[in-house]
């Protein structure tokens, strides 16, 4: 499962999201999700992908 540094665009706190899609292919990079500090929907953006315990940049090209 990969998971997905997010931080509220709202309070600024971060958190992990578990998701099986690719985040990085958004528009924007931007996710409009239920925040658990805001206890409502907002905007997030997305910072890092997390798999493995291993940190990966979204825009990291490996060339
Ligand atoms: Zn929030």
């Amino acid at each position: 499962m990969t998971k997905w540094l997010l931080r509220c665009t709202k309070c600024n706190n971060t958190w992990f999201l578990e998701v099986s899609f690719d985040l990085t292919k958004l528009a924007e990079k931007r996710l409009y999700h239920y925040c658990p500090y805001c206890e409502k929907n907002t905007f997030h953006e997305v910072l890092e992908r997390i798999e493995d315990e291993k940190v990966v940049a979204p825009n990291t090209d490996s060339k």
